[in-house]
């Protein structure tokens, strides 16, 4: 799958559509959720176009996925949500593809905290 820079977090990288940041560095952006599922939910999305995990994976650089890998454990500390900085604790999820549901194609993790996040895998709602 090719990327599309029409996407709508493509379109708040470039500062066309606000967005709540919670963090921000050369390669990775992170901010809240306009929907949020759990008092804490924040994407983490690498600055790079990359549609999904495995684009990434495949496509990024050394210097990207350290930055990025790095940024969702400060953003997680940050929350107040890392078991490592006395948190209560959080689920990472990344969706990819039609199969995983993801809606926006470029790569977000979504950190999800504040309130017990429940089991792993629920059955489809669609
Ligand atoms: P996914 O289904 O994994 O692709 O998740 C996409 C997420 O992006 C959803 O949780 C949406 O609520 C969220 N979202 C969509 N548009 C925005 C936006 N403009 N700002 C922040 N979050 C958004």
């Amino acid at each position: 799958m090719s990327y599309d820079d029409q996407n709508i977090f493509a379109k708040i990288l470039r500062g066309e559509i606000p967005n709540d940041t919670v963090y921000e560095d050369d390669h990775v952006l992170a901010f809240r959720d306009i929907q949020p599922q759990a008092p804490t939910h924040v994407l983490v999305i690498p600055k790079g176009a990359y549609v999904s995990f495995d684009d990434f994976a495949e496509n990024g650089s050394d210097e990207e996925f350290a930055a990025y890998v790095r940024a969702i454990g400060k953003v997680a500390r940050q929350e107040r949500v890392a078991p490592v900085a006395g948190g209560n604790g959080f689920r990472m999820i990344s969706n990819a593809g039609e199969d995983g549901v993801q809606e926006v194609p470029h790569l977000h993790m979504h950190i999800l905290g504040g309130r017990r996040i429940g089991r792993m895998i629920q059955p489809p709602r669609e």
